[in-house]
């Protein structure tokens, strides 16, 4: 296997909060050795001075579940390793699907979804919760999941508005048992309501499972963000282990067909037309309009719709906070499509709220997106900048790296990235000035 070796760069370690000048050799893999050193005879060298060297960064939110373009799209945004299967929707056979991912662009960890374990244990209506029998049925299968290498549990009642608090709390026992986490896209009964928060609490203080509230931002961040915050700190303060990812794009996106957009529950969480915007289908780019939007509820369910009414101050809010990860909820989307968060929310963390506002010192933002992910998820050997641990890195120029995505209509959702000069997957040089080499170095996460 090659070697690489990284020279003169900025080393940003995570884990000593601190920045130094230093090489890094990586052999089989794996980091070999990080400080001053002569250059190993047979290593590739990469000349990073003046810039930063990171660990990789994790996504731990995401839909990729195997769908290369925006596997693709996140490694030109720096991520090495993603989390599927989030929101409920998973595929159910976790063992098969990894089977099936030997190859690709980043590494992939998956969740076992709440929506798949419900469909097979034979739950088809979403307005429904499943009986005793059928959560036993969901138990059983998401016990083979976490064993065949889930890396937790997803909930999805935002999309299964019929589940149970029985239904879920199984589940999270099960997560429990298995020592992994379980993430939840919560409920959408208002936009400022906050009993959905607290019924996440509620599932974690009574499981005593590790919860990751979905997307922080784009369900509390219409003005109930720092309450939500607060709420989160004050669980935590009772021994509830609860943290949060959250993105940096304040509008939120789902499918068009979904519960969310019955008209009732869109009158109720005060969502209007003109703050929807089509970014997926023959109407990309489109604000519908009333005769529009039946339309597409009734022909196309399935294309996927951005809501904009979320506020910049609570994704800087949420961004900032300790106990957030950032995630990029990114999906399955044909090139052209999309949500810009799928590919460009991690450089516009860094040009935003480390370079721009510096809200955090470049130090903390890298911890950020590298250590703490890796923490919440159990990941040991990411995110961190130590020998024996995985190559998986990221060189980038601070004082260039930015973001150019946008939303369909109004720009490219997979416009390019500025100043990320290498990412390394798996010891391999995997993209290199912003366009993928190729490498396939990405591996399935099994936990
Ligand atoms: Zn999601």
């Amino acid at each position: 296997m090659s070697e690489l070796f990284i020279s003169g760069g900025i080393v940003i370690d995570p884990e000593i909060d601190g920045r130094i000048r230093a090489d890094v050799w990586i052999r089989d893999g794996k980091i070999a050795a990080v400080g001053q050193m002569p250059v190993p005879e047979n290593a590739q060298v990469i000349d990073a001075a003046g810039r930063f060297v990171c660990p990789g960064f994790i996504d731990p939110h995401g839909h990729i579940d195997g769908h290369e373009y925006t596997g693709e799209l996140s490694l030109l945004q720096g991520i090495t390793t993603t989390v599927g299967g989030n929101c409920g929707f998973s595929p159910l056979d976790i063992e098969n699907f990894f089977e099936n991912q030997k190859a690709f662009p980043i590494h992939q960890a998956e969740m076992i979804g709440m929506c798949a374990l419900r469909e097979a244990a034979g739950v088809t209506d979403p307005f429904r919760a499943a009986d005793e029998e059928q959560a036993d049925r969901m138990a059983q299968l998401c016990e083979r999941a976490l064993m065949g290498g889930a890396c937790g549990v997803s909930l999805g009642p935002a999309y299964t508005p019929g589940s149970s608090i029985l239904e879920m709390q199984t589940l999270c026992r099960v997560a429990k048992a298995h020592g992994k986490p379980v993430s939840i896209d919560t409920r959408m009964n208002s936009m400022t309501d906050l009993d959905s928060l607290q019924e996440a609490i509620d599932l974690a203080a009574h499981s005593g499972c590790r919860m990751i509230v979905s997307h922080f931002v784009y369900q509390y961040g219409v003005g109930v963000e720092d309450e939500a915050m607060a709420m989160v700190e004050r669980a935590r303060g009772m021994g509830i282990d609860i943290v949060f990812d959250s993105g940096m794009y304040k509008d939120w996106c789902s499918s068009i067909g979904a519960a969310l957009f019955e008209p009732g529950i869109m009158r109720a969480n005060g969502i209007e037309l003109h703050h929807l915007r089509m970014i997926t289908g023959e109407h990309i780019g489109v604000v519908p309009d009333e005769a529009l939007y039946a339309h597409l509820r009734e022909e196309h369910p399935h294309d996927a719709v951005v809501v904009n009414t979320g506020s910049q101050r609570a994704v800087y809010a949420i961004a900032k906070n300790p106990l957030c990860m950032i995630s990029t909820d990114t999906g399955a989307y044909m090139p052209g499509e999309g949500h810009p968060q799928i590919a460009g929310s991690f450089p516009r963390f860094l040009r935003e709220m480390a370079r721009e506002r510096a809200e955090l010192s470049w130090e903390d933002a890298v911890a950020h997106i590298t250590l703490w992910p890796a923490q919440v998820l159990g990941l040991d050997k990411k995110g961190r900048m130590r020998a024996g641990c995985d190559a998986d890195l990221v060189i980038f120029d601070p004082e260039t790296i930015a973001d150019h995505a946008d939303f369909p209509g109004l720009g490219m959702p997979n416009a390019a990235n500025e100043g990320l000069d290498c990412v390394i997957v798996a010891g391999e040089i995997a993209a290199k000035n912003g366009c993928a080499t190729g490498a396939m170095a990405g591996r399935p996460v099994r936990i």
